[in-house]
């Protein structure tokens, strides 16, 4: 077993019985469905709004080569830097390179996983750089020196009381768990880190080709400060974030917030376009924008499991996913959990290292049934099981399938199965759920099933 593969296992038997965290995640998620749900019924074919949002990803992902071309050149025109980098080191190599540049000693950041996807504040802080994450969850579990929970909601595995723990040690503050009270020592601390940052930071949640735009959307405004005070901004995103037109937003600005929070629309969506122009009296003097590969045109190169660069990181297949509302988001050890993650860490970090994802599942489509452009994750978890099989066949599975096929094929031997089972599992009973039995890791937490007392070809034949 590998080692990633050996962790997931080692943390998930530990949180799966742990009642607590099962609570919390428990307790976030409920009053999250019930938004979600009623959000959704606001829209008056919600149906019909994914199946559109499937086709215009559809579109952009097909035509990428173009759609990427326009959106750099838009981007160009209004005088912002872009940088295209094929590899996590690539990508960190450029930002640190631009921050040496300008002498840089603070970043502020607003929320970017693909920023968490290549290690980036590791890599700045080694660099002598002070990282500050400025969105509130992020902030927290920065803190915390934890990666990020969920996708959305990076914090969501803690309690108000772990959230003034926290700030007690590292902040100096906190004298109750009054959510508005921990809010504000948060908010006294990150605006000094605004006013003193010398770079800001963000990730992209949309990047329109036709007018050569970033969308940022979130609900905190700490996104709008990290671009509005430092006098360098730094947007990385990966290539899959482009939309055709600025109309597409009309779409999928609605369907973000319906997916990620259960909002109608997040309280900010900003649009950025470049460094300031003459006359506009805010934002940055100079704009870098990240363009990060890190094997995503090796999954488009794959036209049965492309679509999984449709996900608009929306978080709703986790929080639908029977594993990760019990093992939660670190178990899995990757920037992207839960069904999303499970589906594309194989591709970006490796099939047979992290293989064993594609079993962390109960197949039972919630996370496909809920996903808002239409990926089909569960299909594409067996895919990943198939290609893992067929890319390296394990001994074990070799042997059975013919032990399986030369029995199937011999309806002689075929007959003599059941009657010899039935006796195996005389013996079977005796060592089931020991160390002795070779199926102990089966049937540790299930019992056999009994095999029935007669097949049904010897029932048919005593019938007559
Ligand atoms: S796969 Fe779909 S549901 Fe999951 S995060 Fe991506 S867009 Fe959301």
């Amino acid at each position: 077993m590998t080692a990633p593969a050996q962790q997931f296992k080692s943390q998930a038997r530990v949180l799966a019985r742990d009642l607590r965290h099962r609570e919390i995640i428990q307790v976030a998620l409920r009053n999250y469905e019930v938004v979600r749900d009623k959000t959704r019924s606001a829209f008056q074919d919600y149906q019909a709004a994914r199946q559109a949002a499937a086709e215009t990803k559809w579109e952009a992902l097909n035509h990428l080569d173009r759609y990427l071309e326009q959106f750099v050149a838009n981007l160009e025109a209004r005088g912002t830097r872009v940088h295209w980098a094929s590899t996590g080191q690539q990508a960190r190599e450029i930002i640190s390179e631009i921050l040496r540049s300008k002498k840089a000693r603070s970043i502020v950041k607003s929320k970017a996983m693909t920023s968490e996807e290549i290690h980036l504040n590791e890599a700045l802080e080694h660099e002598g750089f002070e990282v500050v994450e400025s969105d509130l969850g992020e902030f927290i579990v920065q803190l915390r020196k934890e990666p990020p929970y969920h996708i959305v909601f990076p914090a969501m595995h803690l309690t108000r009381g772990d959230i003034k723990e926290v700030f007690a040690r590292e902040l100096g503050g906190a004298s109750s768990d009054n959510p508005e009270e921990l809010t504000m020592i948060a908010r006294r601390v990150l605006r000094q880190k605004y006013i003193h940052a010398d770079i800001g930071f963000t990730g992209a949640n949309f990047a329109i080709a036709e007018t050569g735009m970033i969308s940022v959307t979130e609900n905190e405004g700490n996104a709008l400060l990290t671009a509005a005070l430092p006098k360098t901004m730094i947007t990385l995103l990966g290539i899959e974030k482009v939309l055709p037109r600025l109309e597409d937003l009309a779409l999928f600005l609605p369907m973000l917030a319906t997916s990620g929070t259960g909002q109608a629309l997040t309280c900010y969506n900003t649009m950025y376009g470049g460094p300031r122009q003459p006359g506009e009296s805010d934002g940055p003097e100079e704009y870098h924008v990240v363009l990060l590969d890190n094997r995503r045109t090796e999954l488009l190169a794959d036209a049965e499991q492309r679509d999984a660069l449709h996900c608009i990181r929306c978080g709703a297949c986790l929080n639908v996913c029977p594993i990760f509302r019990n093992v939660g988001g670190h178990t899995y050890g990757t920037t992207y959990s839960g069904p999303i993650g499970s589906v594309i860490t194989p591709h970006l970090r490796g099939l047979q290292d992290w293989k064993h994802l594609s079993y962390s599942s109960s197949l039972c489509g919630a996370c496909s049934q809920t996903c808002p452009v239409k990926i089909d994750l569960a299909h594409h978890l067996l895919h990943n099981r198939r290609n893992a099989v067929r890319q390296k066949p394990s001994l074990i599975w070799k042997m059975g399938f013919k032990v399986f096929a030369f029995v199937f094929n011999r309806p002689g031997v075929y007959r003599w199965i059941g009657p010899m089972g039935r006796v195996g599992q005389i013996f079977h009973g005796m060592i089931q759920g020991t160390r002795l039995d070779p199926a102990y890791s089966w049937t540790k937490t299930r019992k056999a099933p009994k095999i029935a007392p007669q097949s049904f070809k010897e029932w048919w034949k005593e019938r007559r």
